[in-house]
């Protein structure tokens, strides 16, 4: 069988379910939870980005360097947590120093805006450029929001606008003119920690959107046993007219969060700037997009590897 058939996934449950020690707080969220005791916890993720998978070979290099510790923020900002301790590992062929200078500009340019020390990493050699950042964030005991808490009834509700990074992503390809908010909400995303913060309290469930919006809603879905209806009307799109709305909601990388929280909270939510509410979590499963009092039929969630 190849991967392909499980899906990335179906694979990364294979790879948990394999364990011979059961845990909670591992596998399955934007961040590991590690109890430390009466009153934090730790919280870590780590991502990869791939010269030919996640950038293009000869990107910017002080926007890739920045973007490598975007993402991992964003998960840190995903769980309401504190980022403080990178460790970054970077393989790379025999390129120009003066790329890869430039590449930790970007880096410490972020890290020093959110507060992130560096404390180690490793180097390889490689065919093609690869980066992975390990982000250690911490947290008050039994603060970080996870995945799996969202209730039926409760709203759901999303940071900033939805689909710039995929219609930046297609003006770059297409060499069209203008979207610059878009291209720079591809090249530069910038993580909603201060909107996660501000939820914190209220928020049952969270995720942050890497892989599209409705994938990533579905990721909530399977954590909490629910299902979740979005109001497509009441989506806060990216104003980019040459992209097709529906790509937009499966498109990644726009790097918002969703977040679940009990509707009590509309009022203090919906008075908080860049958050909107775009549906409800319902009994069932799975998610579905309603737009003129009908179900649209969506064909691709979202970005997956295999
Ligand atoms: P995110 O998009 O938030 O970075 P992913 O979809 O990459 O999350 O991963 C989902 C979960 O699966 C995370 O908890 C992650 O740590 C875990 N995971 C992904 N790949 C592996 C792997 N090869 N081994 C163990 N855990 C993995
Ligand atoms: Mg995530």
């Amino acid at each position: 069988m190849k991967i392909s058939e499980v899906g990335e996934f179906g694979l990364i449950e294979i790879i948990k379910n394999m364990a011979n020690r059961k845990l909670s707080g591992g596998i399955g969220d934007d961040c590991a939870v590690i109890d430390m005791g009466k009153e934090e916890e730790l919280l870590v993720t780590t991502d990869t980005l791939v010269e030919g998978v996640h950038f293009l070979k000869n990107t910017d290099a002080f926007n890739l360097g920045r973007k490598s510790l975007a993402v991992s923020i964003s998960d840190i900002a995903a769980m309401a947590a504190l980022p403080k301790w990178a460790f970054l590992s970077i393989s790379l062929s025999d390129m120009k120093l003066e790329y890869v200078k430039a590449f930790m500009k970007g880096f410490y340019f972020l890290a020093d805006e959110f507060g992130i020390d560096l404390l180690g990493g490793d180097t390889t050699k490689s065919s093609v450029f690869s980066i992975t950042v390990t982000l250690i964030g911490v947290n008050e005991k039994g603060k970080s929001v996870k995945r799996s808490g969202a209730k039926v009834k409760d709203s759901v509700y999303v940071t900033g606008k939805i689909g710039c990074s995929y219609a930046g992503l297609e003006a770059i390809r297409k060499n069209i003119d203008g979207y610059e908010e878009c291209k720079e909400r591809h090249n530069n995303p910038y993580p909603r920690l201060k909107e996660s913060f501000s939820v914190k309290n209220y928020a049952s469930a969270m995720i942050d959107v890497s892989d599209g919006l409705l994938q990533d809603c579905l990721h909530i879905c399977e954590c909490s046993g629910v299902a979740i209806e979005i109001d497509f009307d009441k989506i806060p799109f990216c104003d980019a007219d040459f992209v097709d709305k529906e790509n937009m909601i499966s498109g990644g990388e726009d790097y918002e969060l969703v977040f679940c929280a009990p509707v009590k909270y509309d009022g203090v939510l919906n008075s908080i700037d860049n958050v909107t509410k775009i549906g409800e979590v319902k009994e069932g499963f799975g998610v579905s997009v309603i737009k003129n009092s009908k179900q649209l039929n969506i064909k691709r969630l979202g970005f997956k590897h295999f």
